[in-house]
């Protein structure tokens, strides 16, 4: 496809202006949609708007929202010089009806261009001065052969811009080059486009840009955004078709007499959800390709017993496993747990931290070379780097909330082929599930161990916090244990946050202990604490030592105290709803009524409504709605930096019929030609690679 560069009218500082925009080709031009259309269809009588807006009493502020569009005759034009030197162009225009002033500011120019006699239309807002006038009104001289206007009748286009391109510049290049003969390859062939009525791509390009009537314009859209997400299918498709013909270096066998091992590690009856999960991982663990399983469960639904039964499946075919977990605390604990459920077995488990002396590291890092160590867990970084395994056959990565990151460290490790299972609290919507994840399975456990009592949820200004202190220390007397959450470490923090009233960590933990809670043992956690120092404190904490733990979000992830009842997070106007959920999620675990108590400074109204939905539901999936409602798909799962593709024209939510037509459609292509290298595929191919390779691992 022909560079931009050859345009008329853009040179090499445009040609940069539209790299920006992600545009080099002509094609990419031609796919450089309007963000939305000006409605310039009606052309109104000059005295119908005279009389519309003289009946209005205002005077000074604009009389309308709406822009007017009128066509006329230019009777008079003046420029007018103020005494700041700006300048003021005004124009008379006039049809069969009436006549009406049109101002524009600052553009000079115009009083040569748009001479006495010149046929215009003009589009804009009208404000009522001593008569109605048009306020810089987008303009058009019509030509005398009748072509259609560009910027100021009909349905306008409107293109994203960045700086240095302009809404006029852009509009007409788009049309120059539509007015050329446009060779663009037809993407969905004529069944597809028969089945689905879509009409062919030179038509519906056309209309994108200047649509003939908004009925025209809908079909045009419709078709891109098929286009879009039929591609998108079709990557997908292409990848799982790659991996499924990959296979697992150690392939792994499930035999009754493991199994019944297994089970008898396990230390309450599985939920029947769990089941469900166990069943569908096992399933995948005997086939030859690699499982590639994304595993959602709310906070407190048992996920880790599910890894650690796929993980003995792996230890009992005499393979390693890594598992990866977000934070160090987490490792150690899983550590703790896994270690005590083994106990007196032969599965040997290791535990690599920052913390470790170097000697000792080294020591570990060999043994799990030699194949010596059959389970290690560690963070993220830890696991990734160096760490070299004798015959790895499983990797799990817990508690992955933030997905740009897992595709990464999946692709990293994929070099021994290892099956993947990857766990999460944050559910994927259905809709991303089919997109972005369309390669991954996907296990759903979706109820909680019974016992389980609700977590009540109370929202409260900060200044009530006295009351609810007494309270807390009743349940502390009854034995429960508690937890404060505070956004800062330290007070010296300050210097970063302008409100300069938050709390800290470490001021809270020392005056809860002096001034409120002498009789009880009050610790602080944090993240610049040493790995030995955490470690010590979550052992007293886990024990019972410890009856309050003063924290930041640094207990955010899986932590599993059952014994802890009362979560109190200050502030609570400053989290993210599925962050405040999963820090809920620290309490609720074991059999005692758990209380969450958010505090904060609710000034807005919508700080106040956005934190009710904690109070109305402990439903983890609803939360995670709302906050992909509030705060749009690309923050919402880590995914704005992490060079996930972000559709051009296609809306998730609003296109999920869509979206399920192209999944389909290109699963049957798909079956016929896998690779998509038959005669036309080849081209579709070519586009495919070009759009997802560096963007988007999909190929
Ligand atoms: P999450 O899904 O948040 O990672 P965990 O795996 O930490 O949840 O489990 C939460 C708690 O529930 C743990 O204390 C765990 O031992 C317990 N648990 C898990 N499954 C069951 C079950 N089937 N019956 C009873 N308790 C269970
Ligand atoms: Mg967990």
């Amino acid at each position: 496809m022909m560079s931009v560069q050859y345009l008329k009218g853009v040179g090499p500082e445009r040609v940069k202006h539209f790299h920006h925009l992600g545009i080099s080709t002509s094609r990419d031009l031609l796919y450089h949609f309007p963000r939305k259309y000006l409605d310039r269809t009606k052309i109104k009588k000059i005295t119908e708007i005279l009389n519309f807006y003289r009946s209005q009493k205002s005077t000074e502020r604009l009389s309308s929202a709406e822009e007017e569009t009128i066509q006329g005759k230019i009777v008079t034009i003046s420029l007018i010089r103020t005494r700041r030197r700006k300048s003021i162009v005004k124009a008379a225009v006039s049809d069969q009806s009436g006549m009406i002033y049109a101002t524009w500011f600052n553009q000079p120019y115009l009083k040569t261009y748009l001479t006495k006699g010149k046929k215009v239309i003009l589009s804009g807002r009208i404000k009522l001065l001593e008569k109605p006038e048009m306020i810089a009104p987008e303009y058009e001289v019509l030509a005398d052969d009748n072509s259609p206007p560009l910027h100021a009748g009909g349905l306008i286009p409107c293109y994203p811009l960045t700086e240095g391109l302009k809404q006029k510049f852009m509009r007409r290049t788009i049309k120059i080059l539509l007015d050329k003969n446009i060779d663009l390859p037809e993407i969905i062939d004529d069944l597809l486009r028969k089945k689905r009525q879509l009409p062919p791509v030179e038509q519906a390009i056309r209309q994108i840009h200047f649509p003939d009537n908004n009925t025209k314009l809908a079909t045009a859209r419709k078709r891109f955004i098929y286009e879009e997400l039929f591609l998108l299918q079709l990557a997908l498709g292409l990848r799982r078709n790659r991996v499924r013909k990959s296979k697992v270096k150690y392939p792994l066998k499930i035999s009754t007499a493991l199994e019944e091992r297994i089970r008898q590690r396990i230390p309450f009856t599985l939920t029947r959800s769990q089941e469900k999960v166990i069943r569908e991982i096992k399933q995948d663990l005997l086939r030859t390709h690699p499982m590639n399983r994304l595993l959602q469960g709310d906070v407190g639904s048992g996920k880790t017993v599910v890894a650690i039964y796929a993980s003995l499946v792996a230890i009992g075919n005499k393979t390693q496993v890594a598992f990866m977990t977000p934070t160090e605390i987490l490792a150690e604990q899983h550590y703790q747990t896994i270690t005590q459920l083994l106990a007196d077995s032969r599965v040997k488990i290791t535990l690599l931290t920052s913390g470790l002396p170097a000697a000792e590291r080294r020591k570990r890092l060999n043994l799990i070379k030699q194949g010596r160590i059959n389970l290690v867990i560690g963070t993220h970084s830890l696991i990734q780097k160096q760490v070299a395994f004798q015959k790895l056959s499983l990797l799990i990565i817990d508690e992955q909330h933030k997905f740009g990151v897992i595709q990464r460290s999946v692709l990293k490790q994929k070099g021994g082929n290892p099956h993947t299972l990857v766990m999460t609290a944050t559910p994927i919507p259905r809709t991303m599930a089919m997109t972005l994840f369309g390669d991954l399975d996907i296990s759903t456990i979706d109820e909680l161990p019974p016992g389980r009592q609700p977590i009540k949820t109370l929202l409260r200004p900060t200044k009530k916090m006295v009351r609810a202190l007494d309270f807390i220390r009743g349940k502390l007397k009854e034995g429960r244990q508690v937890y404060f959450v505070y956004p800062l470490i330290e007070q010296s923090d300050q210097a970063i946050n302008q409100q300069g009233s938050l709390k800290s960590a470490t001021q809270m933990a020392k005056y809860l202990q002096e001034k409120i809670f002498p009789e009880f043992r009050v610790t602080l956690l944090h993240g610049g604490m040493s790995e030995k120092k955490k470690d010590q404190v979550m052992q007293d904490f886990r024990s019972g030592r410890i009856n309050i733990l003063v924290s930041t979000v640094i207990i955010e992830v899986g932590i599993d105290v059952p014994n802890a009842s009362i979560m109190v997070i200050d502030h609570a106007e400053r989290y993210g709803l599925a962050q405040l959920h999963q820090l809920r999620g620290r309490i609720g675990r074991g059999t005692h009524r758990s209380y969450c108590l958010l505090f904060g400074d609710f000034t807005t109204p919508e700080s106040k409504q956005r934190l009710n939905i904690m109070a109305e539901t402990n439903d983890g999936f609803r939360i995670a709605e709302e906050d992909l409602r509030i705060r749009g798909p690309g923050e919402f799962l880590g995914l704005k930096q992490s060079g996930f593709p972000e559709f051009k024209i296609v809306d998730l939510h609003r296109d999920f019929d869509i979206l399920k037509q192209t999944r389909n459609d290109a699963g049957q292509v798909l079956s016929r030609d896998p690779l998509l290298k038959q005669g036309q595929h080849r081209c579709l191919k070519e586009i495919i690679i070009k759009q997802f390779k560096n963007k988007y691992n999909a190929i």
